[in-house]
């Protein structure tokens, strides 16, 4: 197609100069105004995000359940660090309103595109508005878990709405976990598949009691997977006993993975027999599948391995993913929670850290957080009963369903404190006399303590902002 040849026509001016204007509203209000500019343009063109789509060169889509916007934001930055120009919608702003804001103001003002490459984070049920109209050169799905229910009511139905989608694309390349069966089930019988997947010594590792699994059958026959090794979830090494599906082999393996501080692991490149060597600012399992599919997506769109290399180092993480902040003299972590799985592997990763803790949970339930929070139920918070956590207080639109589910927990009633205010709420956790505190938020109640804890405390890590859309 000879995408300048476009006839873009009077409404998609009309759209995009509405969108524009919004922007400046926005800004002018101090608005959030990551989603408004493109509801407004896409009500006057709902075909506005082809158009703006077609005048980009390459066009990457990150989709599934966990890890969106840290991939998302990592291939954004490898691509700036090797010079490419390229914008995104990081920050989690991944349904179609968010997509055309992330593009209008990518536009200069006569309607011309700055940057050559979009990385777009494209959430799980807005597959179907948002694929077909940017047509990917490459999607890249991460993981399938359970999240929230009230939009999405099973993962069937969303896997089905990825497949059918990406049946109407079949020039787009695939780049699947290989860990995950629910999605290698995705690209079955496509030509342009390639995997990534995390790789262990034998020995490793039983499920734990209470994990979660969601992919136990097979998606070919039914029958039950058996499993040699799960890393968490029901990702792990799989296959079926009664047909052939399995874990097929990956394209990029993550090798010799050191979990135990700031992540390490070797990056194996089958087809060209090359390794390299990964370290990186973030922590926790689950970033290993972050930063393995951003590398390999990364190393698809010909981006030099030495790049990747040099530059992972220096990343730090976006707002919320274990971001670092000094608060009433002592290192606070914060970090978003949002299903059972993702609080399941923060804990694992903050829980071994020594001394003594005091947490704040902060739930909302608000369109962004999921409006049913039935969830909580389901995540591990009989972790929190511990000697060395004090405190834990409750905060948030749901603050009292949490308390209940922390008393059911086994949670001594002293130890739980009910304050469903932000700023009070942080003022209370102010007052524990422990070694470090940890605030769990929902996706809304996030950028409040985020904000609040810079100006309060000061920031750890280095700022995140690379230069990515801000939702403050
Ligand atoms: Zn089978």
């Amino acid at each position: 197609m000879n995408k300048n040849s476009i006839n873009k026509g009077f409404r998609f001016w009309l759209a995009f100069y509405a969108g524009r204007f919004s922007v400046f509203l926005c800004r002018l209000f101090r608005l959030s105004g990551t989603s408004l500019p493109g509801a407004v343009a896409l009500r006057i063109c709902p075909q506005l995000l082809f158009y703006l789509a077609s005048a980009y060169e390459k066009i990457i889509a990150v989709t599934g359940t966990n890890g969106k916007t840290t991939t998302t934001n990592l291939i954004t930055y490898y691509l700036r660090q090797a010079g490419v120009p390229v914008i995104g919608n990081g920050e989690g702003a991944n349904m179609i309103t968010g997509v055309v804001t992330a593009l209008i103001k990518d536009c200069n003002f006569f309607g011309a595109a700055q940057s050559r490459t979009v990385v777009l984070e494209v959430d799980e049920g807005s597959v179907g508005k948002i694929l077909p109209a940017v047509k990917p050169d490459l999607i890249v799905v991460t993981n399938y878990f359970r999240d929230q229910l009230d939009r999405y009511s099973e993962l069937d139905h969303i896997i089905t709405l990825l497949r059918n989608t990406i049946d109407g694309l079949p020039e787009t390349e695939l780049l699947l976990n290989a860990d995950d069966p629910l999605v290698v089930a995705v690209g079955r019988g496509r030509p342009a598949v390639r995997y990534y997947g995390v790789e262990v010594e034998k020995d490793c590792k039983e499920p734990e009691k209470n994990e979660i699994r969601e992919g136990g059958f097979c998606p070919e026959c039914g029958e039950l997977l058996v499993y040699n090794y799960y890393h968490y979830g029901q990702l792990g090494d799989y296959r079926c006993t009664k047909c052939s599906f399995k874990r097929p082999e990956a394209d990029f393996v993550a090798l010799d993975v050191d979990d135990s501080d700031l992540l390490h692991f070797t990056l194996h490149v089958q087809n060209k027999n090359s390794s390299i060597d990964l370290h990186s600012q973030l922590r926790g399992f689950y970033n290993v599948y972050n930063i393995l599919a951003a590398s390999a997506a990364a190393l698809i769109i010909s981006i030099p391995e030495q790049s990747i290399e040099a530059s992972l180092p220096d990343y730090s993480t976006a707002t919320g993913r274990l971001e670092q902040f000094i608060y009433h003299g002592r290192l606070c972590t914060l970090a978003l929670i949002k299903n059972p799985i993702g609080v399941n592997e923060v804990m694992k990763t903050i829980l071994p850290q020594e001394g003594k803790k005091a947490f704040l949970i902060a739930i909302n339930d608000l369109a962004g957080d999921g409006k049913d929070v039935s969830w909580l139920w389901d995540a591990d918070f009989e972790k929190l009963n511990h000697p060395m956590i004090s405190k834990v207080v409750c905060s948030g639109r749901r603050a009292a369903e949490m308390a209940v589910r922390l008393k059911y927990a086994g949670l001594a009633t002293s130890k739980i404190v009910l304050e469903p205010g932000c700023r009070e709420s942080l003022d209370v956790l102010g007052l524990q006399q422990v070694d470090q505190y940890y605030i769990l938020a929902s996706y809304t109640s996030l950028f409040n303590y985020a904000k609040l804890l810079r100006k309060m405390g000061k920031a750890v890590a280095k700022d995140a902002d690379q230069g990515l859309p801000s939702l403050s």
